[in-house]
């Protein structure tokens, strides 16, 4: 319902307009304080109903009421007043003022009667709404079906208007209007507001006569309706929208032949709009599966965490890059980014804090890249970029060195400070690969190239890097025979007791009788066992064969007092000291006779946990030796509390004793050391007998290197070891 106020005393109107706003359905349209004001605003707006106070100033509320009236507006009248005479009553009366209150006592009964003028709304009103909003029809230009129509309805009811009217939330909107000008109306002033709350025809004969629409402003004012007849138009799914109406300016009635034709007429109108429901309905439902579609393609193009393309649309993506780089003469760049530490992350503060960081990165990498690029995520902290258009490796590298840039700066995810990065391989089209997948395989080699190199930068292509990936592969395969075949055997190194021409042990040496390489010593292999998992099995192989040698030796009554073998880092698994005491018993060697050759890594802050095992394997029996001591990083002071016994002397000192003070130093300092913690001293590398007397003059127990023997197969070495025990015993005749 719009309403109107004339009122000038500020508190009234403020007051009143306090207490209209708890009821949605009234709007109040305009306020006004005096005469002039008054009537303008009325005929202007035009509303459903005016609250008019009598005294204004300047003027009065009566003339307000006379004027209107005289310019046709039909709008309910309720009178304010504080007491008011019979004669002003009668004025206002025979003006149509429909009530009169007394504005400070009566204001609950003033608004009874104001909320009483409001049409009852449907049981389904909300459905009805929604069910309107659906058809599409509000608001729509004119429709020559639907005026057809009218037409036919205002002539056979004979009658000068005829209306299709839709009852929306506050308003009828007229569908099609024969005889009318508007296009609307309020909806609480609209006929058919009540003809919508019946399934017949509404049928009122003379309006002036029904208390429901006596005082209507359409009844009172334009187009001073005296007869309305409207049948409701409802939908199969049971809403009342609307209706078909006839209006007439006299009181009449329909003949029951009249009422028939408005009933079709009224269901052809519905009909039609039925027929738009279901166009509407079938395009919604094209939509709909044009979007489920599109949502299945997004999962199966797009990774769904950070919404780039996956690896597959990738793939899609760089060949089709590829034709037109082909077409044009073109080159192309193929960029993979790996993260750096970013598997930390995931693995300390969970995979929520994972993912969001991924995410973010993702934005980042994107925010480097033009629209032209694509970039993608193949999984993980994997992602990938293509560089149409790239003229060479500079502009690729420049692009790249950006992305290596802006992943370094700190990101805050979920309140933690994290610092990554990323290494970056590089391939270019044609130069580095023809195919998508070489490109691929070939930036991802790159990328690993610069991840070796410590991260945070990038990588190009090289073909050495293809190269070396592919022996690595063919190795590998081969290294699996290897250890599925035994085809790995011991070479057996001599440790001698210096100036003594005793043999204190000897160090087992690994070795690989490749089918087509030959022999490989283990500096080709063991570092390539260690990355892929193989070096556990590897030194289990070692271990056995060492003692099973070992056992020989014995029943062969040759006297070997100890064998050493070598135990690469990734080796100390919970299981290990297990390993090795089972051995040792399953061969029958007393713990004593076995020395392991551990790295200073191992001893060091991260190796904490293989310090257990190894005290627990010394407990027993076992020595443990510190291999390449001196290279590494140990301080000498921390030796005094780590489980071991004895220092091997790295190579690289012992190569230029003879002649590198700064050398002997440092051997005497070892050899010093290693004494006041009781610890034996190895000299690896010797090759001459001038270091063997250098480092015998500097106080070392052992020597193991050339000058003393090869590394030596174990029927070699019994060979060996009569002649190196008969020289000892009579060094005249050996020499000889
Ligand atoms: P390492 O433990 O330092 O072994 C000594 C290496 O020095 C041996 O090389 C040996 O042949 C070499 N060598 C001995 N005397 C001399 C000399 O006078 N001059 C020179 N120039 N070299 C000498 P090899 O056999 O090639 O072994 C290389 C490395 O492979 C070993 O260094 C060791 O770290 C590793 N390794 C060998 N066998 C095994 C094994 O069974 N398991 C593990 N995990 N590593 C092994
Ligand atoms: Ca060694
Ligand atoms: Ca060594």
């Amino acid at each position: 319902m719009n309403l109107v106020i004339v009122e000038d005393s500020e508190l009234i109107r403020t007051q009143l307009i306090r207490l209209l706003a708890r009821q949605p359905r009234v709007n109040v349209v305009g306020v006004a304080t005096e005469e002039e004001e008054a009537v303008n605003l009325i005929l202007s707006t035009q509303p459903d109903t005016v609250l008019l106070d009598l005294a204004l100033s300047p003027g009065s509320g009566v003339r307000v009421l006379e004027r209107i009236r005289q310019a046709g507006c039909g709008a309910r009248i309720i009178v304010l007043t504080n007491n008011i005479g019979s004669a002003l009553r009668q004025a206002c009366q025979a003006l149509g003022a429909t009530a009169f209150f007394d504005k400070t006592t009566e204001a609950d009964k003033c608004f009874e009667l104001l909320y009483s003028w409001l049409p009852p709304l449907p049981d389904n009103e909300q459905q009805r709404l929604a069910a309107l909003l659906d058809t599409r029809l509000l608001d729509t230009p004119e429709q020559e079906v639907f005026d057809d129509l009218t037409r036919l309805a205002a002539a056979i009811a004979e009658v000068p208007i005829a209306v299709v009217s839709l009852i929306d939330q506050d308003r009828q909107w007229f569908l099609s209007h024969f005889g009318l000008e508007a296009r609307e109306t309020s909806r609480s002033i609209a006929f058919c507001a009540h003809a919508i709350l019946h399934n017949e025809m509404l049928e009122v004969p003379d309006a002036l006569e029904d208390s429901r629409f006596c005082d209507n402003p359409l009844v009172v004012g334009a187009p001073n309706i005296r007869f309305y007849a409207g049948v409701p138009l409802t939908l199969v799914s049971g809403e009342t929208l609307g209706t078909l109406c006839v209006i007439d300016n006299k009181p009449r009635h329909l003949t029951p032949a009249q009422r028939q034709a408005l009933k079709t007429l009224a269901s052809s109108v519905l009909s039609e709009i039925e027929l738009r429901r279901r166009v509407i309905f079938l395009e919604q439902e094209v939509e709909r599966r044009r979007l489920a579609e599109a949502h299945i393609l997004h999962l199966a193009t797009r990774d769904p965490l950070t919404a780039l393309p996956n690896r597959a649309t990738f793939r899609d993506r760089l060949d089709q890059h590829l034709r037109l780089a082909t077409r044009s003469k073109q080159g192309l760049a193929v960029l993979f980014i790996d993260l750096d530490r970013f598997k930390p992350i995931n693995d300390t503060l969970g995979h929520d804090v994972g993912d969001d960081t991924l995410v973010f990165m993702a934005e980042r990498l994107s925010a480097c890249l033009r629209s032209s690029d694509t970039v993608a995520r193949l999984g993980g902290d994997e992602f990938a970029v293509v560089l149409p258009e790239v003229a060479d490796s500079v502009d690729a590298l420049q692009v790249a060195d950006k992305i290596v840039v802006a992943l370094s700066e700190p990101v805050t995810v979920r309140g933690h400070a994290l610092h990554l990065g990323a290494s970056i391989g590089a391939a270019i089209y044609p130069a580095h690969g023809e195919s998508g997948a070489e490109l691929l395989r070939h930036a991802d080699l790159a990328m690993y190239q610069a991840k070796k190199s410590g991260g945070g930068r990038t990588c190009l292509f090289a073909q050495h890097l293809s190269d070396r990936a592919e022996e690595t592969q063919t190795l590998d395969h081969d290294l699996r025979n290897a250890l599925a075949n035994r085809q790995l055997l011991l070479h057996f190194q001599p440790q001698a007791i210096l100036g003594e021409g005793r043999l204190c042990g000897v160090e087992a040496l690994v070795r690989w009788q490749h089918p087509h390489f030959g022999l490989l010593s283990p500096d080709h292999f063991i570092p390539l066992a260690e990355e892929r998992g193989l070096i556990h099995e590897l030194g289990r192989q070692v271990l056995d064969m060492a003692l099973a040698q070992l056992k020989l030796w014995d029943e062969a009554g040759l006297h070997i007092p100890r064998i050493a073998i070598n135990v690469s880092p990734s080796e100390i698994r919970p299981d290990f000291a297990e390993t090795v005491e089972a051995a040792l018993f399953r061969h029958g060697v007393s713990p004593r006779r076995l020395e392991l050759e551990i790295t200073e890594s191992m001893l060091t802050a991260d190796g904490i946990s293989s310090i257990a095992l190894l005290n627990r394997l010394r407990s027993k029996g076992v020595t443990i030796a510190v291999d390449d001591f001196g290279v590494g990083y140990s301080s000498l002071g921390q030796l005094r509390r780590l489980p071991i016994d004895s220092l091997k002397v790295d190579r690289s000192f012992v190569r230029e004793i003879e002649h590198s003070p700064h050398d002997i130093a440092i051997v005497r300092a070892i050899v010093t050391m290693a004494e006041a913690l009781g610890l034996r001293t190895t000299a690896e590398g010797a090759e001459e007998e001038g270091q063997m007397t250098v480092l015998e003059g500097l106080g070392c127990d052992c020597v193991q290197g050339y000058f003393v023997s090869h590394p030596l197969a174990a029927e070699a070495l019994a060979d060996w070891l009569q002649l190196f025990e008969a020289a000892a015993a009579d060094p005249e005749q050996a020499a000889a």
